[in-house]
């Protein structure tokens, strides 16, 4: 099987087994949609790539290429986004606990926007901010009480969420805003929520538009930027139906509308943040059969990785499907529980594959592993951190070096006493 027209079997025999492998054109074209798709005469827009679902340097310069921006939740995203020399205006500083040294490190970098999270935050960053040469847009994200993910969305909600400020508390949001406005170099400019992950029922869209919009409208501030966060879908296996990006991106720009109608609004930016959608179905990883076995209810593959390289399934049970290179075309016959090789009964990829024969040695591709695979990868069992590979019309680009065992002990000291 090819990706992006380059063979899996020949990137395992220059990079070896297991590794990432992205398919760099898939991830260009959805970031193309997403900003193509999300558009309006009546306000800006602004496709803002979640970079903790997939961050290297090299997926920041590709979303530096798109011209798309970037949102970043810990000092570890803003250096590397430093790093890999993005424009630091066009990034979002996510986090509900950013450190003191993380709030400098923004300032100092020149970030374009905080999202503060909460009062503490307000009042640190005021401090902050007293000195610094620029003017940072600052975004509150508030809570609209509305949590989705997959197929259902709940009103009302998680009030209790760890993220933002409730939007039920209206006399906190107004004092949070007084301190960021009471600093000269901090501009309040709008709000920001995120209501959850892999949503497939745009309705819970509509909703977060209009609960945040109805909210606004009640506040007595002017209010310009609205950021409605990430959460659009992706495909695992063939039981998930995303909703497509023009009616997803249509759906935002409709909902917003009608309620700048309604309420006499003054937005005139308005911001998404997919992650997952932009990097999951562009991603695989390739793994080695290594021995099986057959238990009394089971027949095992075991994998030359396991949770270590996609803790997903042990996390929260999600769900992936494989196919078998050179066997893509045959019939199944079989059903398999595809098993990694961690010290754990949890340390499990798919709980049933049904797949044509396998044997030793066949190379596994597992679908859908491009977003919080590599990012939430571990070293459990010390296992070696995998390469990432990016296929582009042909040709491929190891973007991320595998480690080797050297690089496992490399932070760590001889006992001395
Ligand atoms: C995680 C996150 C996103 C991206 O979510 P996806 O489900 O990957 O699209 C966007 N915004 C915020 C604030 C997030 O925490």
């Amino acid at each position: 099987m090819k990706i992006s027209n380059v063979e899996v079997k020949d990137l395992v025999n220059t990079y070896g087994s297991p590794l990432y492998v992205y398919n760099q054109r898939m991830i260009e074209d959805k970031l193309n949609a997403f900003k193509n798709c999300l558009k309006s005469s009546e306000f800006e827009c602004d496709v803002i790539y979640a970079s903790k679902a997939f961050n290297c340097k090299a997926m920041i310069q590709l979303v530096s290429k798109m011209d798309c921006s970037l949102d970043a939740v810990s000092g570890g995203e803003l250096y590397t986004a430093y790093a890999a020399g993005f424009d630091m205006a066009r990034v979002y500083f996510h986090g509900n606990n950013k450190s003191m040294d993380e709030l400098k490190m923004a300032l100092k970098y020149k970030v374009g926007t905080i999202i503060v999270d909460n009062l503490m935050e307000a009042q640190l960053l005021s401090e902050l901010a007293k000195n610094i040469d620029y003017t940072v847009s600052i975004l509150l994200r508030v809570n609209p009480g509305i949590e989705a993910h997959t197929h259902e969305y709940i009103v009302t909600a998680n009030i209790d969420s760890k993220f933002g400020i409730s939007i039920e508390k209206k006399s906190g949001i107004l004092e949070l805003i007084q301190i960021i406005n009471a600093c000269p170099n901090l501009s309040f400019d709008g709000f920001h929520a995120h209501i959850g992950s892999q949503i497939f029922d745009k309705e819970a869209f509509v909703q977060e538009v209009n609960k945040v919009c109805e909210f606004v409208s009640n506040l007595g501030v002017d209010v310009s930027t609205l950021n409605f966060g990430g959460g659009f879908g992706a495909v695992y296996t063939d039981e998930d139906t995303p909703i497509p990006v023009d009616i997803v991106c249509d759906t935002l720009i409709e909902a917003v509308k009608c309620n700048i109608e309604k309420y006499a609004l003054n937005i005139n930016k308005i911001c998404i943040e997919p992650g997952r959608s932009i990097v999951a179905e562009a991603g695989s990883t390739v793994y080695t059969v290594g021995f099986m076995k057959e238990t009394p209810h089971k027949n095992y593959i075991f994998v030359d990785g396991g949770m270590s390289d996609n803790i997903r399934p042990a996390l929260y049970q999600a769900k992936y499907s494989c196919v078998i290179d050179g066997k893509e075309n045959e019939m199944a016959s079989k059903h398999y529980k595809v098993a990694g090789k961690c010290c754990e009964s949890g340390d499990v990829i798919i709980e049933d594959a049904y797949l044509p024969e396998a044997k030793p040695n066949d190379l596994l591709v597992v679908k859908t592993t491009g977003a919080y695979g590599y990012s939430m990868a571990s070293h459990y069992n010390k296992a070696c951190g995998l390469p990432v590979i990016f296929c582009k019309d042909g040709n491929s680009q190891c973007v991320i070096r595998g480690e080797n065992y050297e690089d496992l002990i490399r932070l760590e000291n001889d006992l001395c006493a």
